[in-house]
């Protein structure tokens, strides 16, 4: 937080590790980890490991009031697989995981929040039945919450080609997933867009398919793809603001609005700039995105942080 607030142009929430290491054996010093400026607890990159780890982690994260957020995955489902399982895994011949990889982990999860009254969100939510266990959850009144990324709203299995630029974990889902992942954007199932920017440098995705790690960048496609659904039809342009500012912002427990004595936070977006992405010329050092070419209608143009002009076009 120190070096945030010395070199950083944005504001920087950090979010604990819900074990130490993130091993998945002792519960990490939570209290000490919020007195100190945590936002919510995960030890993303894996799930919370056991239930009775998970129930710990929740009845901590409930009487401090953070939310836990946890990357679902069944590990015994999800062992050796690098792709969604399906046609085009058979196709490439690389080992594939089923939907219920993730939504197993989401039902537990779920549970486990019922019977903490902890809050809860999916990170990176992809599968149709996850999104199914979440309205299901919070049309009981839970407190659960999910993001989706745009690469999993924009891009399905069938588009995975032997490049380690479309290895990310949870995988390209099915197209029936992404469908089911758009209604749910618009329906408000989905609480926000989060884009798991996941910078590799080149050296270490420059292998094949199966020994490079999981991850794509994001943050500079986000608002394009976001737009491209806007555009199609899908998704008021209202509700997709909504889903990059206050619903992010709900899920942590944060009030952000626009008015008077309020911090002036802002990104300034045109709907209609026409720009095509290359990675190569990112202000990312990494340039491991499946978008690099892609042709997109609208940008943003400047973001402002405490009413100082962070980025400019
Ligand atoms: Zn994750």
């Amino acid at each position: 937080m120190e070096r945030a607030a010395a070199v950083a142009s944005v504001r920087v929430w950090p979010i604990g590790a819900a074990s130490i290491g993130s091993k998945g054996e002792a519960l990490a010093e939570i209290a000490a980890m919020k007195q100190a400026g945590i936002v919510a607890v995960s030890d993303d990159g894996r799930p919370i490991a056991t239930a009775k780890l998970l129930r710990q982690v929740m009845e901590y994260c409930r009487a401090l009031d953070l939310p836990v957020i946890d990357h679902c995955e069944d590990s015994s489902l999800f062992a050796g697989a690098v792709m969604r399982e399906g046609k085009q895994s058979v196709r490439l011949g690389l080992r594939g995981m089923p939907a219920a990889t993730e939504s197993l982990a989401v039902a537990r999860d779920v549970q486990v929040g019922e019977l903490t009254s902890c809050r809860l969100h999916i990170a990176h939510l992809s599968a149709r039945s996850s999104l199914e266990l979440v309205r299901g959850a919070k049309a009981k009144g839970l407190s659960v919450t999910c993001e989706v990324t745009p690469h999993h709203f924009t891009l399905t299995d069938e588009d995975v080609q032997y490049d380690t630029r479309y290895k990310m974990n949870p995988p390209l889902a099915s197209r029936e997933d992404r469908d089911a992942l758009i209604a749910g954007l618009a329906d408000g199932t989905v609480d926000a867009i989060a884009t798991d920017h996941a910078p590799h440098e080149a050296a270490l995705k420059d292998v094949e398919f199966d020994r490079a790690p999981f991850g794509v960048t994001g943050f500079e496609t986000a608002i394009g793809l976001g737009l491209e659904l806007v555009h199609a039809g899908k998704l008021s342009l209202t509700r997709m603001v909504e889903l990059f500012t206050t619903g992010p912002a709900r899920v942590l427990g944060m009030q952000r609005r626009i008015a008077e004595n309020e911090p002036g936070d802002l990104t300034i977006f045109s709907s209609e700039h026409k720009w095509t992405f290359r990675a190569a010329e990112s202000a990312s050092k990494s340039h491991n995105s499946p978008f690099d070419g892609r042709e997109f209608r609208g940008a943003p143009i400047a973001t402002i942080v405490a009413g100082r002009i962070a980025y400019q076009r």
